[in-house]
């Protein structure tokens, strides 16, 4: 590591960076490439000899920057945001500049214990019950993604059982989510090796707004009970990918503590939403819950990746996942005196992630945070008027957060015709290069998600993506 070469070409990145976000709105937001592009324009080998940096910013500009999604420009609003912010991009850098790998307590103890303290700092904000704070025998851990967070909860919660039941008991146990729930869950269930049959995935309709009925889970757990199997995992979710629906977490909650079932809460974009008091009442119910997990990458200025998940009982986690080779062995961790979050993740090598989700705390504070969240909701309320002030669009389903699922409904068109025309549409207003959208299918109906929360966007990019949007439809529906 050659110190001057960091302090040069480390100034001439950030201007790089800088210039990107300068000028991001002239790049197409979804890239135009086709699948292969970059084959034919980079060499079949590594170079035997050192080339410049000018030469490789020259290749970035011409070859990758095309093959690039542009997830930071205003007019990204597909699946959900990535957020990143000065703030974040500046405790990335801190902590590739330190390249500490923080497993255990004793690898680099400020990394295990920042971790601890902002993730209080964040459960404070949410107002978590104090159960999963690190004080006692809860606590919070920083995940790659939702999808670990998930993984690792239920391997939990699936050993937890079993010390009871005996390991021969896998094959009986039983989880229960929405059919709205995110894959993620399916993932975890087949690398737990929970049967596919024991997967309750229950159903939901527009009746409510697509949240998990508590009478359609007390039945297949009754059902499941007398059949002699073991309900043991329940998924409820704050803010489905889909539609952001927001499931009853009190009378889950409530069902799955009188049956001895983990209760983990899945709020990986909504979660954000929560620490403005106004919105905090989404996740009403939260203190019946043994889980909790929402993606600071996501909506909370923080690069990705930081996936935030806090526990109440630490132990079922570090029961489930630890190990203790005699290579890693220390007085701290034999004494029983730390934290080692290799014990409550995959890996064992972990990133010094909270050093950025600190530094967004810190350099923006919960003020600003709460602002920022309510400016996005702002803009989508502003978005949602615009849909529904036009007679060949309706809104899908009620917009809570910063979501708004919509569709083009031509006159006379059957569901399947005006499915097609919807696709349609998607496509032709993402070729303009203007904005990115994504879709998702509700009772069966082809729905596009706009949802807004990339930090640049605007009241003016939401006018241009409806401007899109609607001479798109209107060349569909004169063609
Ligand atoms: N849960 C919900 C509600 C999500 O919306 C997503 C992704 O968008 C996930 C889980 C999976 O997130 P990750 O990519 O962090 O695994």
């Amino acid at each position: 590591m050659d110190s001057e070469q960091l302090r040069e070409y480390g100034h001439r990145m950030v201007d790089f960076i800088a210039d990107y976000y300068k000028t991001i709105e002239d790049f197409p937001v979804l890239s135009q490439v086709q699948p292969g592009y970059l084959h034919q324009l980079l060499p079949d080998s590594a170079p035997d000899h050192p080339e410049t940096l000018d030469q490789v910013l020259d290749d970035v500009r011409a070859k990758i920057l095309p093959g690039v999604t542009h997830w930071q420009s205003p007019g990204f609003f597909a699946y959900y945001p990535s957020n990143s912010s000065v703030a974040g991009f500046l405790g990335e850098m801190l902590s590739a500049g330190l390249g500490i790998v923080g497993f255990s307590w004793v690898t680099s103890p400020a990394a295990t214990e920042l971790e601890m303290i902002v993730l209080d700092w964040l459960a404070k904000l949410l107002n978590l019950p104090k159960e999963f704070l690190s004080k006692g025998n809860g606590g919070g851990v920083i995940q790659g993604s939702a999808s670990e967070a998930v993984l690792v909860v239920l391997i939990a919660a699936r050993d937890k059982v079993l010390r009871s039941a005996g390991k021969n008991a896998l094959g009986k146990l039983v989880v229960y989510s929405s059919d709205q729930t995110h894959s993620a869950l399916q993932k975890a269930c087949q690398i737990a090796g929970i049967h596919p049959e024991n997967c309750r995935v229950l159903e939901t309709d527009a009746s409510t707004n697509y949240a998990l009925r508590p009478e359609l889970l007390q039945e297949a757990v009754s059902k499941d009970l007398k059949a002699g199997l073991i309900p043991f995992f329940l998924c409820a979710n704050v803010g489905t990918t889909s539609s952001t629906a927001v499931d009853p977490l009190a009378a889950l909650g409530k069902i799955a503590n009188s049956n001895e079932i983990w209760f983990h809460v899945d709020a990986a974009y909504a979660g954000s939403a929560c620490i403005c008091p106004e919105y905090r009442k989404y996740i009403d119910g939260v203190e019946t819950a043994d889980s909790f997990n929402m993606n600071a990458h996501k909506w909370f200025l923080t690069n990705f990746d930081c996936s935030l998940l806090w526990v109440k009982e630490q132990d079922s986690l570090t029961e489930a996942l630890s190990t203790n080779p005699e290579f890693l062995k220390n007085k701290a961790s034999q004494a029983n005196l730390v934290v080692d979050y290799k014990d409550w993740q995959i890996p064992l090598g972990r990133r010094f992630r909270s050093l950025k989700l600190w530094m967004v705390l810190r350099l923006y504070g919960a003020e600003t945070l709460k602002s920022y969240i309510r400016n996005h909701i702002k803009l989508a309320k502003y978005f949602e008027k615009l849909v529904s002030q036009d007679p060949n669009f309706e809104i899908v389903t009620p917009r809570i957060f910063s979501l708004v699922c919509f569709r083009l409904v031509p006159k006379n068109d059957d569901e399947k015709k005006c499915n097609n025309q919807n696709r349609k549409l998607l496509e032709a207003a993402n070729s303009s290069g203007k904005l990115f959208m994504s879709h998702t299918a509700l009772s069966g109906k082809i729905v596009l998600r706009c949802a807004i929360g990339a930090p640049l966007t605007e009241e003016k990019h939401m006018k241009e993506a409806w401007k899109v949007i609607q001479d798109e439809a209107s060349f569909l529906l004169h063609k």
